[in-house]
């Protein structure tokens, strides 16, 4: 299948013959046919067609260089004519795309994977098979600190026991001397998910430690973190900017995942509360406090429409609320809290215009919105970042 069905299209650009060879058949990338400036152009536009009607949008901010980026990432294995290949799924379908080098992953992340597919092709080591649901290898995540160079190297396999682990693993670090830790995952479940829930440390601690705006963060194998850094660090600091802080603000982070927001403003606030759902990025948060010495943030496992509630019940007083949900954006019970919990300034990320702009309609009764600002995140994608600020009527 080609990517014509879902390709992006923009009036007045010249489609180019993508950079990527693999652009027509990987169902990673959908605007290879375009060039850098024009899909800044196309979700420009985007954003401006979903938001506009709130305000003036700021121009978009891009990437110097494009390429690259992607701090964390994913190869699926199969075995083709009694080779193992490596790389995405093809669009639409369960056949992997055999992909030597992928421009928009980390290029460490590319010889590593390189490496484990050469090391499967001259063992024994069966690959899972998704449709018998037999073999053992099904995947290989990776993660790389982009300020730290730290690796994570986590082995998703579909059973605990794993026959010559340990030799795989040692050939593996030899090879790699640069990772620093790796992890074996079990997924034995009929999933498109990549990881199972039971894991097992095989070589360091676990998780990788990477510096964004001048803070240190843990992160482990589960736990969600931007996977480009180089633009994470531009969408905080706007982030962070747009709330105004002066020192003696109560912060909520809410959809925190390992506190990276609250922890990079609690230099500027008088205290931050995050909460987040996932319980290894609340750990990582908590860890991620005492990484960092700071002693004004609070972080709570919980269902942020549920604690948001629980705060307004309580009557406690928060003055900027940053909120960064996933792609489905907020709910109507957060929003509505949101309003009676009233902070002076509301400052929400998000990765979805399209449900950011449904969450900006219930709540623009009761606040102004003063600047909308887009970050690119995914170059040679169709996703866009954007950051609105509101302030209480
Ligand atoms: N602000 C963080 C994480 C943003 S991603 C960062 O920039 O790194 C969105 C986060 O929302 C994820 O960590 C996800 O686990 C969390 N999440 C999803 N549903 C949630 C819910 N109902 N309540 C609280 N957190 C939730």
């Amino acid at each position: 299948m080609t990517k014509s069905s879902s390709r992006i299209k923009l009036a007045d650009a010249r489609e180019i013959e993508p950079l990527c060879p693999y652009a027509k058949i990987c169902g990673g990338c959908d605007m290879q046919h375009l060039n850098y400036n024009d899909q800044l152009i196309w979700k420009q536009k985007r954003v401006e067609d979903l938001l506009g009607g709130f305000g003036v949008v700021e121009q978009i901010i891009g990437m110097e260089d494009p390429t690259y980026y992607r701090n964390k990432v994913h190869a699926t294995f199969q075995v083709r004519r009694r080779r193992v290949v490596s790389g995405m799924y093809e669009e639409n379908t369960h056949k992997v795309v055999d992909i030597n080098n992928c421009m928009i992953q980390s290029k460490k992340a590319n010889e590593i994977i390189a490496t484990i597919t050469k090391q499967l092709n001259n063992s024994r080591i069966e690959i899972f098979n998704e449709d018998t649901g037999e073999g053992l290898f099904r995947h290989v995540l990776i993660r790389t600190g982009y300020n730290s160079g730290q690796i994570m190297v986590v082995l998703v396999v579909a059973s605990n026991f794993f026959p010559s682990r340990n030799k795989f693993v040692k050939a593996l670090m030899r090879k790699h001397p640069e990772i620093t830790t790796v992890v074996q995952n079990i997924n034995n479940r009929d999933t498109s998910m990549v990881l199972g829930f039971e894991e097992r440390k095989l070589r360091g601690s676990g998780y990788i430690i990477d510096t964004l705006c001048d803070k240190k963060f843990r992160i482990s194998s589960r736990s969600f973190y931007q996977i480009n850094s180089v633009q994470t660090e531009k969408l905080y600091s706007k982030a962070i900017e747009f709330a105004e802080l002066s020192g003696d603000e109560v912060l909520l982070d809410a959809y925190c995942g390992i506190g990276t927001i609250g922890l990079i403003a609690s230099d500027h606030v008088e205290e931050v509360i995050g909460v987040e759902l996932n319980s290894d990025a609340i750990q990582d948060a908590i860890a991620n406090s005492r990484l960092n010495n700071v002693k004004n943030a609070r972080f709570y496992k919980a269902d942020a429409s549920e604690f948001i509630k629980g705060l307004v019940r309580e009557k406690r007083q928060v003055d900027v609320l940053i909120l960064d949900p996933p792609r489905e954006g907020s709910t109507a019970d957060f929003l509505g809290s949101a309003k009676q919990l009233s902070p002076k300034k509301i400052v929400y990320v998000s990765c979805n215009p399209e449900t950011q702009a449904r969450d900006i309609n219930m709540i623009k009764d009761a606040y102004d919105i003063k600047k909308i600002q887009p970050v690119d995140m995914f170059p040679f994608t169709s996703h866009v970042e954007t950051v609105v600020l509101m302030s209480r009527k």
